[in-house]
């Protein structure tokens, strides 16, 4: 557990000392110190699970709520947090020590450690409802659980296995959310890790490893773009704070293992954040990182005049350094960084650090106000079952997370439909599945899931997977098992279908055979070769098992060489430009509402110099000025009046399709390196080809996504590094 190997397990009450005068804030230490020797006198000789005093859980969790920086009420709250649950002391007792304020406070956490806790959903939200009653009493009561809760976490390796595994199922889905909601995200991210790392050790293992081993590149990395902004920042904006950061585990791990990323495709795995005094400061700040470095189009999120509901406040925004490395930057003033890592605990944090100030005072009751009113309007909502959802909403964003009618819950990425839960349940579920039904009611198979939905799987023992789900479905798992199928019960039926899926192919890259060339250029056919028989082949085809786009270019390439003697240009599939919203990106002069495309013979990226051309029924394709298709001198050629002035958008946001054509030395690892170097600049790759020409050359033929011809540049130069590389073209 590296991440959080310098987290002592047990403290003591020397170390609560220390932390609170650490702090600079003012505490009443007798209380304190009274409040302790109380507690431990309680326990007396009472042990944890682990053996060791029990007195050290209480101070212990004492101390997280020192490091979040509360009050003396809370510190002494958590030190008598058990004694009224485990021993004979009461309620009275603790008000006449320690007055009502503090008594009330453990009342609180002992109630909320009362509330059972079930998987079922209904249960479930009845639990969170009782715990948002007690948190909108005093909030404070909900802080010192979440402490407890962390603790716990911290100390359940002596645990058996199924209590870690339900405990650590109760922090995802109830108390990590609350952390969430009420900002405090140093609790939030170690009670998520910590409860991912019981419930799916290997994969935490996974991902903490390779945390590990890019660490020193990070951080030389991180050190390179702090340099950077210092060097534009040290003389206009005074006491700026730059320091580098990770993205916690869970987090990490809801995107790649759940999403079916690679680390590499997340976009901010590191972020760089900027801390400043002031408000103006963090936009010139902003402005300085968009100078130095080139901002991603419709990456830039203003939460400083749009904060988020649990008062999350900063700028962000997306930047490529000049390799084309895409990192994030977050940029706000010392406050609102406390309140980013603490949420509702900075405001005590703030309060202590600044007693006797009644404008600090009023803003503290003014903060704790919104939130109680927050958390009362939720209550007011008439279902208690919504209340669960909101809150459950808030971790997420991707994920949907649905109740088997048994009241498991189960996790699925967000667009999923009841044939990935049916696969995901179990392999034969998903085969004989007939319909499903949400919340009872029968719902078609394309339903997309939601959080919250209680989904009955409706199967039947004679039923069979149908071809189409595999469009309809989403995950990667469940369409593999359908294709699974497909090979193995319908072998016929695949030889057909792939047959004809193959000759529609042909037909559309324009491969005409006839009758009789069509055996002989089977049987020169490589990609066949792994095939015994050409119906082996066509049935592969079928089911999926190949993937026409990948083997045509390889297709086509022998084709040409067979029977065209074409075989100097090499051909790669173009799809079609992908677009990720309505606008194309380019202005054509003269036009306002004119259907654009990009032409494939140049591939056109942001910041070319570009041209439009009126076809006959298809618009404008734009082609870049340089294009050959293009004639040198317009006014010149056959047709002048059809070819237009075209200009890029200021922002565009999309992804642009570009390949290149590589030229190398053809040396063992060479395709490795590059798509390696490719992976690290997180570069989407649609197609990879390589072949080998005379003299012990290759031609790499790459289609990846980049977001401007800028970006394209720095991936250019970037892979120019490869050993053994000779020529870089745009093809
Ligand atoms: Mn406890």
């Amino acid at each position: 557990m590296s991440k959080y190997s310098n987290v002592a397990h047990y403290q003591d009450f020397t170390e609560l000392e220390k932390i609170l005068e650490r702090s600079g804030n003012s505490y009443d230490m007798d209380l304190i110190k009274k409040a302790y020797d109380y507690a431990e006198k309680c326990h007396g000789d009472q042990r944890r699970v682990s053996g060791i005093p029990y007195i050290l859980h209480p101070t212990s969790v004492a101390c997280i709520l020192g490091e979040l920086g509360m009050d003396t009420a809370s510190i002494c709250g958590a030190l008598l947090h058990d004694v009224v649950e485990d021993t004979p002391v009461t309620l009275e007792t603790i008000s006449k020590l320690f007055g009502v304020e503090i008594a009330k406070l453990i009342d609180g956490v002992t109630k909320i450690s009362k509330i059972p806790y079930s998987s079922r959903e209904e249960q479930q939200a009845e639990n969170i409802r009782k715990m948002l009653i007690a948190m909108a009493d005093d909030i404070r009561v909900i802080i010192i659980k979440l402490a407890d809760r962390l603790h716990n976490m911290r100390t359940m390796d002596c645990m058996p296995e199924q209590k870690r595994r339900d405990k650590s199922l109760e922090n995802m889905q109830v108390f990590a959310p609350i952390a969430h909601r009420l900002g405090i995200k140093t609790v939030k991210e170690e009670l998520e890790d910590r409860s991912l790392q019981y419930l799916d050790p290997i994969g935490y293992k996974e991902i903490e490893d390779t945390l590990l081993m890019t660490e020193e590149g990070r951080e030389r990395f991180i050190e390179s773009i702090k340099e950077q902004i210092v060097e534009k920042t040290k003389d206009t904006i005074p006491n700026v704070f730059i320091s580098g950061r990770v993205k916690s585990i869970n987090s990490i791990y809801r995107k790649t293992i759940m999403r079916n990323q690679t680390i590499d495709q997340i976009f901010d795995v590191f972020a760089v954040r900027v801390i400043v005094d002031n408000v103006p400061d963090c936009y010139n700040v902003l402005g300085v990182v968009h100078d130095v470095f080139k901002p991603i189009p419709n990456r830039f999120k203003d939460y400083i005049s749009m904060p988020k509901p649990n008062m999350y406040q900063s700028l962000h925004t997306t930047v490529l350094d000049k390799n084309a490395i895409p990192f994030e930057v977050q940029i706000r003033t010392w406050e609102m960084h406390y309140t980013a890592e603490y949420g509702i605990a900075a405001h005590w944090k703030y309060k202590l650090g600044m007693s006797g100030n009644d404008k600090d005072d009023d803003r503290l009751k003014k903060n704790i106000e919104n939130v109680k009113s927050m958390i009362l309007d939720q209550l007011e909502a008439e279902d208690a079952t919504d209340i669960a959802r909101n809150i459950r909403n808030d971790f997420g964003e991707n994920d949907v997370y649905v109740f088997t009618p048994k009241g498991d819950v189960m996790n699925l990425p967000r667009g999923s439909t009841p044939i990935d839960l049916a696969y995901l349940i179990h392999t034969q579920v998903g085969h004989r599945m007939v319909g499903a039904k949400i919340n009872g009611k029968i719902v078609p198979i394309d339903y997309k899931l939601r959080t919250g939905d209680i989904c009955e799987i409706i199967t039947q023992k004679s039923e069979h997977p149908n071809r189409s789900w595999i469009d309809i479905c989403k995950t990667a798992s469940a369409k593999s098992k359908i294709r699974q199928w497909f090979k193995h019960e319908r072998r016929e039926e695949n030889i057909v279908e792939g047959k004809q899926m193959l000759e529609r192919e042909f037909k559309r890259q324009g491969i005409n055979l006839t009758e009789d060339e069509y055996p002989e250029f089977f049987k020169s056919l490589t990609v066949k070769k792994q095939y015994n028989t050409l119906d082996d082949f066509y049935a592969a085809i079928g089911y999926g098992g190949i993937q026409l786009w990948k083997i045509m270019p390889r297709i086509k390439e022998e084709y040409q060489k067979t029977y065209a003697h074409d075989i100097e240009k090499i051909t790669v599939p173009q799809a079609p430009v992908r677009r990720k919203k309505e606008s194309s990106g380019v202005i054509i002069e003269g036009n306002d509402d004119v259907l654009v495309k990009f032409s494939n013979c140049c591939n056109p990226l942001p910041g070319d110099e570009i041209i439009g051309y009126i076809t006959r029924g298809y618009g404008v394709s734009i082609h870049k000025r340089s294009c050959t298709n293009v004639p040198d001198d317009l006014s010149k050629c056959e047709d002048p009046r059809r070819w237009v002035k075209a200009h890029w958008e200021e922002k565009t946001g999309e992804t642009f399709r570009s390949t290149l054509q590589i030229i190398a030395n053809d040396r063992t690892g060479f395709l490795a390196d590059l798509t390696i170097k490719l992976s690290q600049m997180h570069i989407f790759i649609h197609t990879l080809n390589s072949r080998e020409v005379k003299n012990g050359k290759a031609v790499v033929t790459v289609t990846i996504d980049v977001a401007g011809r800028d970006h394209l540049r720095g991936v250019i130069s970037k892979l120019s590094d490869i050993n053994g590389i000779e020529e870089i073209n745009r093809i």
